[in-house]
């Protein structure tokens, strides 16, 4: 698997580990050229989720994505990775415990504020202004009072 870091071709699997339920598989891998660590997940292919968005178009549910949010409103924040990645697992358990096979973005954008609100403050807020779309400095003056 690629590193991420250098993009180098080889890297070791250090430690491999079912998740609770035994539908993740989790590695840490080890860069083979500069040695740093990442991880990767393995998972059953399982049934396909759609994400009804706010304009009302529908796309898969993409968990990269949801990642990509999350470490971006972790950035320079003393947040681990592990702590990014447990985030999107229980983001995406939680939207596949759903009985329905679409979920609104919105219904996504929550599950990760309710997360970030209890892992740093900051990261919240982040997440906040981009998802809630603020367009007055009064919503955003209100959210931090919120969870002042
Ligand atoms: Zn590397």
């Amino acid at each position: 698997m690629k590193c991420p870091f250098c993009h180098f071709n080889d890297s070791s699997v250090l430690e491999s580990r079912d998740s609770e339920d035994g539908q993740v598989t989790r590695r840490r891998r080890e860069c083979g050229e500069c040695s740093k660590r990442f991880t990767s997940y393995e998972r059953v292919e399982g049934p396909q989720l759609l994400v009804v968005k706010k304009n009302g178009g529908r796309e898969q549910f993409d968990l990269e994505k949801v990642r990509r949010g999350v470490t971006r409103a972790c950035e320079k924040r003393p947040v681990a990775s592990d702590l990014i990645d447990e985030v999107v697992d229980q983001v995406e358990q939680e939207m596949l415990k759903k009985t329905s096979s679409e979920v609104t973005s919105r219904l996504i954008g929550n599950a990760i504020l309710r997360r970030l609100k209890k892992i740093d403050k900051v990261a919240y807020v982040r997440f906040a202004s981009v998802y809630l779309d603020f367009n007055e400095i009064d919503d955003f003056v209100q959210l931090v009072r919120d969870i002042k």
